[in-house]
């Protein structure tokens, strides 16, 4: 358990609050989802109730090190002037006299949002000087950035030990303490049966969570394109047609071996198949012990979500992280959307996480009716991995 913005005094203090505003963007610089501003909103208007002095800093994009203006966080401060209702000071970087100069003219009750940390080598490459410039008058340290905090960067990792060399306190923003708790919990002491329900593309990058998990879950429904190199790794015939990267199979076969110690998971029994990615292509329903070799799975098939359902019915706390198929083509949805309706209808605390998961959640009207949908992919997943985030392990226990 670490220390959040609600354990030390903050009042008229100096804070540094790092953020995840690394938002979408259209070709012109239009911000085209903002989710995650507003998400920052109940941590900053916490800390402007108490008079403190913040200032922001975030990343966009992959600006490499250099200045460069496509990747400027000023579209971010007009979004966030515009969504607070009161005025947010831009700057032209993130470190120097100009910066130096703002934080110490700077009064109670206002905010101040840095230009982007990547314009800065220093930034990912959690350079020392760089870190201590950054840290420069900070009081209180706060990261409510989940989504950056498995990256030992300068700005969630490196500048805190010169914080707190200054008598200065590292504690977590309510948006990451949230999210500590709700994963924190589902590995530590989740409310039984846990059923994890892991899809998307690709085993490599989830092999990791689902050795994991498979000890610490009743039950393990395995779906979507990372089932093809399982079935395959199994003996199933024409799973190549399919999406599948000759690569995992070798992952697939070293994670079989981990499963085949344990009985507590399935792969799906049938799948959708069509011969090319189109609207209106012609769909038929097989076993995987029948896939035909011109053809290729999109989905999950009926049986399988049948028997998903059913188990996601009997769950008390439930994890999702990747789509059971092709959902962005809307005749390969189905799975996907009986997945998530499942979800939307189950009392189980539900957490959704991964980015493409939470975009079908939200696309197919049930984001409301979930318990927690993760902000970090990539974090969430290191989490569940057991994996120690360097942006959680620098702030404070409680
Ligand atoms: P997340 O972002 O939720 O972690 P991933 O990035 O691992 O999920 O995978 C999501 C992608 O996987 C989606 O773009 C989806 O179209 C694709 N996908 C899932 N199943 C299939 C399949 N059977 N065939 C092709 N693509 C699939
Ligand atoms: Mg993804």
């Amino acid at each position: 358990m670490k220390k959040t913005i609600q354990d030390v005094d903050i009042t008229n203090k100096h804070l540094f609050v790092r953020v995840d505003y690394n938002v979408p963007q259209d070709e012109s610089g239009h911000i085209t989802d903002d989710a995650r501003i507003r998400e920052t909103l109940p941590t900053l208007r916490y800390l402007l109730e108490r008079n403190a002095k913040i200032v922001l800093a975030a990343h966009l994009g992959r600006p490499k090190g250099k200045r460069n203006e496509k990747y400027t966080l000023k579209p971010v401060a007009a979004r966030l002037q515009e969504l607070l209702g009161q005025p947010v000071q831009f700057l032209n970087d993130c470190i120097g006299d100009e910066v130096v100069a703002a934080r110490e003219r700077q009064r109670a009750g206002t905010v101040i949002l840095l230009e982007n940390l990547r314009f800065h080598e220093g930034e990912e490459k959690n350079d020392a000087e760089f870190a201590r410039a950054l840290s420069v008058a900070t009081e209180v340290y706060v990261n409510d950035a989940f989504g950056a905090a498995h990256r030992a960067h300068a700005s969630t990792a490196g500048m805190v030990s010169f914080v707190k060399e200054r008598g200065g306190a590292a504690v977590a923003g309510l948006l990451m303490a949230k999210e500590i708790e709700v994963l924190g919990n589902l590995l530590m002491n989740p409310v039984r049966p846990l059923v994890v329900i892991m899809g998307g593309a690709k085993v490599g990058d989830k092999i990791g969570v689902i050795s994991n998990l498979i000890d610490k879950a009743d039950t393990l429904l395995i779906g979507g394109a990372m089932a093809y190199p399982i079935l395959k790794a199994m003996g199933k015939p024409n799973m190549d047609k399919s999406l599948l990267d000759p690569a995992d199979v070798d992952k697939a076969n070293k994670l079989l071996s981990t499963l085949q110690a344990h009985t507590n998971w399935r792969l799906p029994t049938d799948g959708l198949l069509t011969d090319r990615d189109a609207e209106d292509a012609r769909v038929e329903f097989y076993s995987v012990d029948n896939f035909p070799p011109d053809l290729r799975a999109m989905d999950i098939g009926p049986e399988t979500i049948q028997a998903y359902t059913d188990v996601i019915r009997g769950a008390k706390t439930i994890f999702w992280n990747g789509p059971m198929g092709r959902f962005e083509t809307k005749s390969f949805a189905n799975g996907t959307r009986a997945i998530a309706q499942a979800l939307a209808e189950s009392d189980a605390t539900t957490v959704v996480g991964g980015g493409d998961s939470a975009a079908a959640v939200h696309q197919m009207g049930f984001a409301e009716a979930m318990s927690h949908i993760s902000t970090g992919g990539g974090a969430s997943l290191e989490f569940l991995e057991g994996k120690e985030l360097p942006g959680v392990v620098a702030l404070e226990d409680k």
